[in-house]
Order: C-alpha cells, then structure tokens, then sequence
C-alpha cells in the first residue's frame, strides 16, 4: 500500500523545506514529492501519516565498516595501529566462529541503525576461502534491516592470519560465487574489496580490478592510511600507493579509496582524473593517530568524498552524524579557520557522495529513489532552539533525538527501538562476548 508521509519539515537540496509530503509505494521507493496538499488531492485514497513534529533526512551511509570489529571495542583504542593490530585484530579475529561473526554484525549493523545509517559498506576479510561467512552478515542486514554493500575482500599478505588469505583465482572465484548466490537484491550487493597495497599482492589487486569489472560493480581498497606504507611502496615500487594502484588500472569512477591520508600533489592529479571517491574516516583517523586526510584540498580538486564509520574498536561510534560533525571540526583545526568548511558539506558527504560511490539510488530523498530516512525529534533539547538548520543537525544533533529509521520504506527503528528483531538474544550474547586474545 502506498503511504503518504509528512514530516513538519524536510532537508532537501541544501535547505529546510516545510510541509513537503512523500508518497512511497509499496516496494519502499519514494513515487512523489511536493507539497503535502496538492499530494492529498492527488493520492486521496492512501494512507496518510502525519509527523508534525518530526524533521526529515536522508539516511546515513556508512562508507566503510568492519562489523566484526565491535568485538573488540574497549581493547586496544590506546595502542598504536601496529601494537592494536598484532595484539588484538589479528589473533581476536582468527578465534572468532560463524556464529560470532553473525552476532557481531547484528550488533554493529543494530548500533548503526539506531544512529541513523540506512546503508552500510562491510569490507569483510574473515573469508575461511569460503562464502559462508560473508551470507552470515548478508543474514544479519536482512535480520536487522539495512541495506549492506558487501566489499568481499582480496587478501594474500603472509603476515596476516591464514583465514584471511586466498590466493587471486580462489578469491575471484568466491566473490563470484558469492555474488551468485546473492543474486539480484537492492538490500545486499556484493562489491569487491582488494585490502590494501600491503594486504593484497600486485597479483591479486589486478585479480580484483578484473573482476570488479565482470560484475560491473564497486572497488573499495585501503590506501595511504598510515605513513608507514607510503615509505613501504615507495621503496618497494618507487610509486606513491596512489600511484601505483592508479597504475595497476585500481583507480576509476567506480573506485573507493579508503583513508587517502598519506597523499601528495601528484596523488590528487591522479584521483581528480580518475573519478575515483575518497572514504574518509575522520574518527579512525584520529584514534589510531594516522594523520589528517586533506579533504578540503580534495573537495577544490573535485574529489567526491564519502564518509566512514570504520571499525566499531576504532571510532568507537557508529553514527555518520558523528563522523560529519569530526569531519568539518578537523579541518576547521588544521587549516586553523572555522570558515573553510560548512555543514551543508559535510552532510552531503555522509548522505548523497556515499550513496552514488556505493552505486545506491537514495542519499537525495528524491523521486524515484528508495525511502531511505530519519526522522529526528523536533522537540528533542540538542535541536533547539527551533527551527533547526542543518547546522544544529550536524554538530549539535544527539542520538536520542533520532526517532525513526527507514530502510527501503520499511521502518526498522522506531522511537530508537529495532522493529524487525527482538534484541533480548542478541543482548544476552553480547553481555558475555568479549572475545578472547589466545590462539
Ligand atoms: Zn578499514
């Protein structure tokens, strides 16, 4: 049945809209915009749904998330990247089961929700050479109820644990079977996520590329997040990681550079010209001390930049509202100029840049998109006082202002809780999860 919503106020198009009506249809996208009394006239038999106290705003999109790391929350945030990743990622992940790593993305894709992501990009590495791990998240997104681009990584490094590692034809083979076995589903699309030029062997990115073109789907890679691998590359190849990926034929409009830190002049040349999006990750950033990726210099260059959550144990926040509001206090630091970006900006990267590089028809609360959207409470303290602008969105919003989640019009929280799932099980897991560092 089709549904006409109307909120007492919309973001749309860079500015707050008052008694703007949406009707949506039955498969959850979004078949009329404009003023909710015309809408009235025009729809006079649907159900109509009227929120006069609600603001109304895209879904957020997660850029880049490891779900399974919210296992390891409030275990190594203090460490350097090297320390954190030999001491707890690598042996936490080559202990966790099947069963694990399904109940940690619930519980991530869970904490997602209820700040307001719509659509989150799991770059997953717990393969086993397998697919069976990867369809337990696809079960969880379906479980929970967001929408999931699944980026099946592409690992060979030696140095990492052997349940990340395939070879190029095993890991193209599975991220096409996986892709298969998917099928044909707005809620879950299967992307391919070659690491890193230090996880992924010139082999097996060359592998990726090849195969990201097959399925005509999306390329997501760790890039130039700490300096150390920029010294690495560059001596290994006598190239910059952009360089090099660039190159190897990594770099396109349908490429997603994860962090992008570590990068220079020629580098932004080469991104510019490639089309490719910068995931930024201002959060992570910050806590692991990678540095300070130079997104305004990107922005003036033409690089579309989306944002990312990263990990759930190095953030440690789910919340794209949060990492738009480090985003823009970043930049305002380090140019030390609080006018060099604005919260119009920040937004569209959170919402709109994330949902084109993901390929997502939504991020625009527009016709013809999915309903992707929440709706925050007009009387909630953090967004008076009134009326708010996207400013009081950005960097005074808190959580529970957040009200409703829709996914694909179906509402997956309401009044902050999850309707698609009861949380008692899931609850009773996590008290008891914190995983285990011995091998
Ligand atoms: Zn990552």
């Amino acid at each position: 049945m089709k549904t006409l919503y109307v909120p007492a106020m919309s973001y749309l198009d860079g500015s707050m809209h008052e008694g703007v009506g949406f009707v949506v249809d039955e498969l959850g996208r979004i078949r009329a915009r404009g003023p909710a009394d015309s809408l009235r006239q025009q729809y006079p038999a649907i159900a109509v749904e009227e929120w006069p106290e609600r603001l109304l705003v895209a879904g957020g999109v997660n850029g880049h998330n490891h779900g399974f790391q919210v296992l390891m929350r409030g275990m190594g945030e203090d460490d350097t990247f090297m320390d954190w990743r030999s001491h707890v990622l690598y042996p936490v992940s080559q202990n966790l089961s099947r069963d694990e790593i399904y109940q940690s993305a619930m519980l991530a894709y869970w904490d997602m929700l209820r700040h307001g992501i719509t659509t989150v990009a799991d770059f997953f590495y717990l393969n086993d050479q397998g697919l069976e791990n990867a369809m337990a998240i696809a079960e969880a997104a379906r479980e929970v109820g967001i929408r999931l681009a699944l980026a099946r990584t592409f690992y060979d490094w030696k140095g990492a644990p052997s349940r990340y590692r395939e070879t190029p034809s095993e890991a193209r083979a599975n991220t096409v079977a996986l892709a298969g076995a998917l099928g044909d589903n707005p809620m879950v699309t299967v992307q391919v996520a070659p690491h890193s030029p230090h996880g992924a062997s010139t082999a097996m990115i060359q592998a990726a590329v090849k195969t990201a073109r097959e399925l005509n789907t999306r390329l997501h890679i760790h890039v130039a997040e700490g300096e150390y691998e920029r010294t690495a590359v560059l001596k290994e190849t006598g190239k910059t990681p952009i360089a090099y990926l660039d190159d190897l034929g990594a770099l396109t409009s349908k490429t997603l550079a994860i962090h992008a830190v570590w990068v220079d002049d020629e580098d932004l040349s080469r991104l510019t010209a490639s089309g490719t999006t910068v995931v930024h990750n201002p959060s992570s950033n910050m806590i692991l001390g990678d540095g300070i990726a130079p997104i305004v210099t990107m922005l003036a260059r033409g690089i579309p930049i989306a944002l990312g959550t990263d990990g759930g144990c190095t953030n440690d926040r789910h919340s794209i509202f949060d990492d738009m509001r480090q985003a823009a206090l970043l930049q305002k630091v380090a140019h030390r100029n609080g006018h060099i970006i604005n919260a119009a900006t920040v937004f569209d990267m959170g919402t709109r840049v994330g949902s084109e590089a993901l390929g997502i028809e939504s991020g625009n609360l527009a016709v013809g998109e999915w309903f992707d959207a929440v709706t925050l409470d007009l009387d909630d303290p953090s967004l008076l006082p009134g009326p708010p602008n996207i400013a009081h969105v950005v960097y005074a919003l808190s959580p529970t202002a957040i009200d409703c989640v829709f996914v694909a019009g179906k509402r997956v929280i309401e009044k902050g809780r999850p309707t698609r799932f009861s949380p008692e099980m899931l609850l009773k897991w996590a008290r008891q999860a914190k995983p285990s560092r011995q091998p």
